[in-house]
């Protein structure tokens, strides 16, 4: 099927054809492994994990999908000199060697990303690399003597900046991102990586050594700068070295977009010659109960904090990929709720299709209703990811068509088409429907055991309070002579 992308370069919605046939190369900004990412950030890396999987399955590509872990910038330093209780209950003491700090910390909370984004369903195997910066830094250096070799880099005060006003008058800067002239301020450089719109001038490519951090050599115009790359240079390297220029599509969430992806279009072209991406897709903000997340509101989660709430990592899963990735994402727990509901609706169906076949599965193409039902799905996911409107087909064919009417080999094409759809989503089982006890949750199973123990030691106010716990999240616990049983309510 063709599938369509909003291009932030267009603004507009544009039909996705690959550079090389049947193809796709994508980029995603990864996670700055200075701390534990929070489901603000996960927004992003669900978006392109639904991304490159709506471009296999319902495109038909091969994916090349590279995403960055930045083991390398301002906070990562910063917050490796500090150190923290986690890393060190994991690593032991800090050492003298500030890029041995740099190493052990941010490889700590690399591990925890990839706990965290697998708990999400996002897999290792579907990544073709996931690279570390400070593994890139030769090819970092060399885009940087290259870009200097144009005109568009120099050095000042031992570290090396890029020339924009030299690039606004060869190409044009504020491609994904439109900057007034005015708030251009030539002359001025600035080091901090992340910066804002008032602040357009020279950004930093190679950052001088300060006191106490880590370094590396630089042979830079006849001197050896010690020091460390900036953070926008670090992707324009570890793209270009690991899928080539150009390629297909570079994600990230839309406050990347400046200055972050606008300095990499610019260093990438300055350095290489090459306009790097075709497409760039952009995810929204995700807000927490309508508030935008902060630590100090309270509402700052990570996916470890939510699952000790009881919260099954894929019901966050599935309302993340429930909202277009275009539009912000109100995160709300009578959200996540509502997400189960639906969810465990589509599985009793599939258990009750299960029982209808008999346990056969057949291609959705082998009855003209399964296979409308695919064309109307799928067709609503190659339109740049529509997925509310992917799921409401879903569950007015499910409404319309109750399994206690689907006769068998009907079921079998349904189940055919809705592996395929959970090869996309992967939030459902293919199985009969298990017996009682296995259906349910642990964290429901928890709940009920805690209660057990509450009532055994005669804490009614507490056995009560858990067993309304128990209740808002489905089951129905009943006690019997020596213990309880589990219903769904
Ligand atoms: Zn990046």
């Amino acid at each position: 099927m063709q599938i369509h992308l909003t291009n932030t370069l267009s603004r507009t919605v544009e039909p996705f054809k690959p550079l090389h046939d049947g193809v796709v190369r994508m980029y995603s900004c990864g996670p700055t492994v200075y701390n534990t990412a929070h489901i603000g950030n996960m927004r992003a890396f669900l978006f392109t994990d639904l991304l490159q999987r709506v471009l296999r399955v319902v495109g038909g590509f091969k994916v090349q999908w590279v995403m960055n872990i930045t083991d390398i910038d301002d906070k990562t330093i910063r917050d490796s000199a500090i150190g923290s209780p986690l890393w060190q209950a994991d690593m032991g003491a800090q050492t003298e060697d500030a890029r041995e700090n740099l190493r052990t910390f941010t490889e700590f909370y690399a591990k925890v990303f990839v706990a965290d984004i697998a708990a999400l369903k996002i897999h290792q195997a579907s990544f073709h690399a996931m690279p570390r910066a400070t593994h890139y830094i030769p090819q970092m250096q060399e885009l940087i003597r290259l870009i200097a070799e144009k005109g568009f880099a120099y050095e000042r005060g031992g570290s090396v900046y890029f020339n924009v006003a030299a690039w606004r008058n060869a190409d044009k800067y504020g491609k994904l991102f439109k900057i007034d002239a005015e708030n251009f301020q030539e002359g001025v450089r600035i080091d901090a990586d992340e910066y804002d719109r008032e602040s357009v001038s020279d950004f930093v490519l190679w950052k001088g050594k300060k006191d106490g951090e880590p370094a590396w050599d630089f042979e830079f115009e006849g001197k050896n700068i010690l020091g460390r790359p900036g953070w926008h240079i670090e992707c324009s390297a570890m793209a270009r070295e690991l899928l080539g220029l150009p390629f297909d599509i570079h994600t990230g969430g839309i406050d990347l977009c400046f200055p972050h992806h606008e300095d990499e279009i610019a260093q990438s072209k300055a350095g290489y010659g090459v306009e790097p991406v075709n497409y760039w897709c952009h995810n929204e903000f995700l807000e927490v109960e309508g508030d935008k997340m902060s630590k100090s509101k309270g509402n700052f989660y990570t996916v470890g904090d939510l699952t000790a709430k009881g919260i099954d990592p894929i019901d966050i899963r599935w309302l993340m990929l429930s909202a277009h990735y275009g539009s912000r994402l109100n995160f709300t727990f009578a959200g996540l709720e509502a997400g189960r509901k639906a969810r465990f609706r589509v599985q009793e169906y599939i258990y009750d299709l299960w029982e209808r076949s008999a346990g056969t599965v057949a291609a959705a193409s082998t009855n003209t209703t399964a296979e409308a039902l695919r064309t109307a799905v799928f067709g609503e996911l190659a339109n740049d990811l529509q997925t509310p409107k992917a799921m409401a087909e879903l569950f007015t064919f499910i409404n319309r068509n109750p399994a206690s009417s689907v006769e068998s080999s009907l079921a079998a094409a349904l189940l055919g088409f809705l592996q395929e759809l959970n090869d996309i989503l992967e939030v459902w089982q293919f199985t009969a429907r298990p017996a009682q006890t296995l259906a349910v949750p642990p964290e429901v199973a928890a709940l009920a055991e805690a209660r057990w123990q509450a009532k055994r030691t005669k804490n009614f106010a507490e056995s009560d309070r858990l067993r309304g716990e128990i209740a808002a999240l489905g089951f129905v616990v009943k006690d019997t002579k020596d213990g309880y049983t589990l219903e769904v309510a």
